[in-house]
């Protein structure tokens, strides 16, 4: 993937004020500041848990990582597949960052309603570069779809077909960053395949299926990425082998 490069001194001051340091200064200042910080950011992480931790039961599935991922988007009322959304909320897992939409900078109060993501939490965010940034680090410190395979897991097709295709439009990001353009699990269609449904299910419909019930609040990324992440280990104990069943077809469009 091309590298995001934090190039505008404005990218610069958020990226230091997210990391809660002085923003003042040139932009060699600035620089050199965020490289500083993000190097020792880097040094002091924990270091990822043991091998034989990792993967209990490696031989069981594919791939070495699984990364539940669940987008939200900027929306309105019947906006269907037509509206230009874009991301609000970026969660992989553990790895979540608001995202400040560029378009359409006011959230409707039917978004806000439905992602319970207010204004104020967006006006302080990092642009969708900053933040696939910020991802590309996460991803370097457990060095995943490097020698350690991934793949991620989402709710339908739409976070990666449609979501990130749109909000890589919308940042003007030309090539699409190369682990979203790889086959990935989409666990709707997982679902209904290992428990032999006859429809899909939404979160909710495959947590009832499991008689679980949703923890969190529905519709925040982060907490859907967990109900998805406790839906797929059960499903992981329960026999199922995670297998890609989902790919990005560059060719359809939006
Ligand atoms: P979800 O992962 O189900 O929370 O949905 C992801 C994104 O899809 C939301 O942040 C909205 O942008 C959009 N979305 C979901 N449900 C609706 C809806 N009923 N009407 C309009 N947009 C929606
Ligand atoms: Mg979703
Ligand atoms: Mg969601």
């Amino acid at each position: 993937m091309e590298k995001p490069t934090l190039t505008t001194v404005e990218g610069l001051r958020l990226a230091l004020e997210e990391l809660g340091l002085n923003s003042k200064g040139l932009k060699p200042e600035l620089k050199q500041r965020y490289r500083k910080a993000v190097k020792k950011q880097k040094s002091s992480l924990p270091p990822p848990p043991p091998k034989e931790q990792q993967n209990e039961d490696k031989s069981a599935q594919p791939f070495d990582y699984y990364l539940f991922f669940d987008v939200e988007a900027t929306c309105i009322e019947g906006g269907g597949f037509k509206y230009d959304n874009e991301i609000i909320e970026f969660p992989v897992d553990e790895f979540r960052s608001y995202v400040k939409p560029t378009i359409n900078p006011t959230l409707s109060e039917f978004c806000i309603n439905l992602t319970g993501i207010q204004q104020s939490t967006i006006d302080q965010s990092p642009t969708f570069i900053e933040v696939l940034n910020q991802l590309q680090e996460f991803l370097a410190r457990y060095d995943l779809f490097q020698s350690a395979s991934a793949s991620f897991v989402t709710d339908g097709p739409f976070d990666i077909r449609d979501f990130i295709t749109k909000q890589c439009k919308h940042s003007k990001i030309k090539k699409r960053p190369a682990y979203f353009d790889i086959p990935w699990v989409n666990i709707r269609k997982l679902f209904k395949d290992f428990y032999g449904l006859k429809e899909n299910k939404n979160i909710n419909g495959m947590l009832n299926h499991l008689q679980m019930q949703f923890k969190g609040r529905e519709h925040s990324g982060l907490d859907d990425a967990r109900n998805l992440a406790a839906i797929g280990k059960h499903m992981h104990e329960e026999g199922c082998i995670f297998k890609t069943n989902c790919k990005f077809n560059r060719n359809k469009r939006l």
